[in-house]
């Protein structure tokens, strides 16, 4: 579809994967989880499924632990571990994100890359494909359930096994820009890039694995801040928030 598609009433996308971060389970500089931090991405997020578009939502887990925080000979956790317990950082605030979205009247289920039996049910492509065709909002935790990769690898792996028409990935700056916004007051902030772009500039999208998939699968990837309120419906619906990212640059 083109870009004049997108409208309140026509939404661009059939279906989207949104990547949210383990920042947003917490409020700005906080670990842990803050339960109104999550009740307000569900907020964010079951405003957005009102148009209809299918939702599969992959969690972070950086706001209790990542992996790399155990690097090996500092730690007696050996880092692999670590990265399991990354990966189970992610159940917890699945489970939160999906209790919140029920208790706003969302029909949810939570799938985990590994299983965890009596609180989440296994992730199966297929089966996915089925809840999110009966519109329920899938929640996709414990990443790949493989060790030493994060959550956006499994957002860009999900995304093209659902074969959804795009990644948003929800962070806490405005979109891509040429410098860290939070240092540098006059970095740029692009609102189209190709993933050459990213790759050549050495830009801070998404970890290198996920753009390479995204780039040889021609998967667009928006960039957005989802900290301002009604960015994620925004994005959702095809409207123009932050940076978007796909093979060439228009
Ligand atoms: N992780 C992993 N395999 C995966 C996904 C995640 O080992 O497929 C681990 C990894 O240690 C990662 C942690 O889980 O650091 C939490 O995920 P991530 O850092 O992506 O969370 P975010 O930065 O999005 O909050």
């Amino acid at each position: 579809m083109t870009e004049d598609a997108a409208s309140p009433a026509d939404p661009r996308y059939r279906r989207v994967v949104l990547k949210i971060s383990g920042e947003g389970f917490v409020h700005a500089g906080e670990r842990g989880i803050s339960t109104d931090a999550v009740l307000h991405l569900a907020r964010q997020t079951a405003a957005a499924r009102i148009h209809g578009v299918e939702m599969a939502v992959v969690i972070g887990g950086g706001n209790i632990l990542r992996g790399a925080q155990f690097t090996s000979g500092t730690s007696a956790v050996h880092e692999a571990t670590a990265h399991y317990m990354g990966m189970l950082a992610t159940v917890i605030n699945g489970l939160a994100l999906q209790d919140s979205l029920e208790s706003l009247g969302c029909d949810t289920r939570l799938m985990t890359a590994m299983r965890i039996d009596g609180v989440a049910e296994p992730y199966l492509r297929r089966r996915a494909r089925r809840h999110l065709e009966k519109g329920r909002i899938i929640i996709l935790a414990a990443g790949t359930g493989s060790p030493f990769v994060t959550t956006d690898t499994a957002a860009a792996q999900r995304a093209l096994e659902l074969e959804a028409d795009i990644l948003l990935k929800a962070t806490r700056v405005d979109g891509v820009y040429s410098d860290d916004p939070e240092k540098n007051p006059h970095a740029v902030l692009y609102s189209e890039l190709s993933y050459d772009d990213v790759r050549r500039q050495n830009l801070r999208v998404m970890d290198p694995e996920a753009i390479t998939k995204c780039m040889e699968y021609d998967m667009p990837i928006l960039v957005f801040n989802f900290r301002k309120a009604g960015n994620i419906e925004r994005a959702v619906r095809g409207e123009r928030v932050g940076t978007r990212v796909h093979a060439t640059r228009v």
